[in-house]
């Protein structure tokens, strides 16, 4: 199950577009040069790996694939924090209740269905959700800024197997 694609939306939308990981590279190093901070080449392999990825990845995950090229788990840490903090990337909760990471840049937004048996996370659009979600916020005068739909169950071919 480990190997399951799970970015549905990520190779046609986004990576395979001509130049996208240099601008999300772009973005990366502006924002560290904002916070002083500086492009290294661990937090260029680490945002490389992130957008090679076609599944959501732990922090383990990028750690346990990086640590033989002398990359820490508070590099790691730190990075995705970084990231996160520019927008770059996203957190997905697992089936174990721990974040996971998506690229977000360019990418339309979707939902995510977490199967709690073999841990596959699946991506989801629903317009419909998403209009009465704007509608019923909006009659109580309260503006979204953003939503993380998390819905935890079990998938196709897990449910099959419980029977
Ligand atoms: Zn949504
Ligand atoms: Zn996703």
């Amino acid at each position: 199950m480990e190997n399951k694609k799970e970015l549905i939306y990520f190779p046609t939308w986004t990576a395979g577009r001509k130049g996208y990981s240099e601008r999300v590279r772009q973005v990366f190093q502006k924002h560290l040069k904002d916070k002083e901070l500086i492009f290294t080449p661990q937090r260029s392999k680490i945002l490389d790996y992130l957008l090679e990825a076609d599944r959501h990845l732990s922090q383990e995950d990028i750690y346990g694939a990086l640590k033989g090229e002398g990359i820490g788990k508070i590099t790691v840490f730190r990075a995705l924090k970084m990231l996160e903090e520019c927008h770059l990337i996203e957190r997905v909760t697992d089936s174990h209740g721990k974040p996971r990471y998506e690229v977000e840049m360019d990418r339309p937004h979707h939902d995510h269905l977490v199967c709690l048996t073999c841990g596959m996370i699946i991506e989801i659009q629903w317009p419909e959700v998403e209009r009465i979600q704007e509608k019923v916020s909006k009659k109580i005068g309260f503006t979204i800024a953003y939503h993380r739909h998390e819905l935890f169950g079990y998938c196709k071919e897990c449910s099959s197997k419980r029977g």
